[in-house]
């Protein structure tokens, strides 16, 4: 039996790879994770006599993400950007923790420490 499948135990691990796991984990159950970035974008409406057509114009915005190589947009109502901000921001922190986990364990195979 192969005991690379083991779980390592809590308590063997170093405080900043249980803080970053145990981070991590509240984001996974059920915070709210959207890859993608925020863009204002200025954009002129339909109206005829509005001021965005003397230059005045509406900010607007997007969440922009790839998707199989497309890059692909979203248009965020007001209000809906502080719950998608969120969960922009979320997958961002729950990415950052994963890679700062991967980086530890990077170390680890680079020195052969157990
Ligand atoms: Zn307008």
């Amino acid at each position: 039996m192969s005991d690379r499948k083991k779980a390592i135990p809590r308590a063997r691990m170093a405080a900043s790879e249980r803080d970053r796991r145990s981070r991590l984990a509240r984001l996974m159950h059920g915070a709210g994770l959207l890859r993608g970035t925020l863009v204002l974008r200025e954009r002129v409406c339909g109206k005829p006599n509005c001021r965005c057509r003397k230059g005045h114009k509406h900010l607007a915005l997007y969440v922009v993400a790839s998707k199989r190589g497309r890059l692909r947009q979203l248009y965020v109502p007001k209000a809906w950007e502080p719950r998608v901000r969120q969960w922009v921001e979320q997958y961002q922190e729950a990415r950052r923790l994963l890679e700062e986990i991967s980086e530890l364990y990077w170390d680890k195979a680079r020195t052969r420490q157990e």
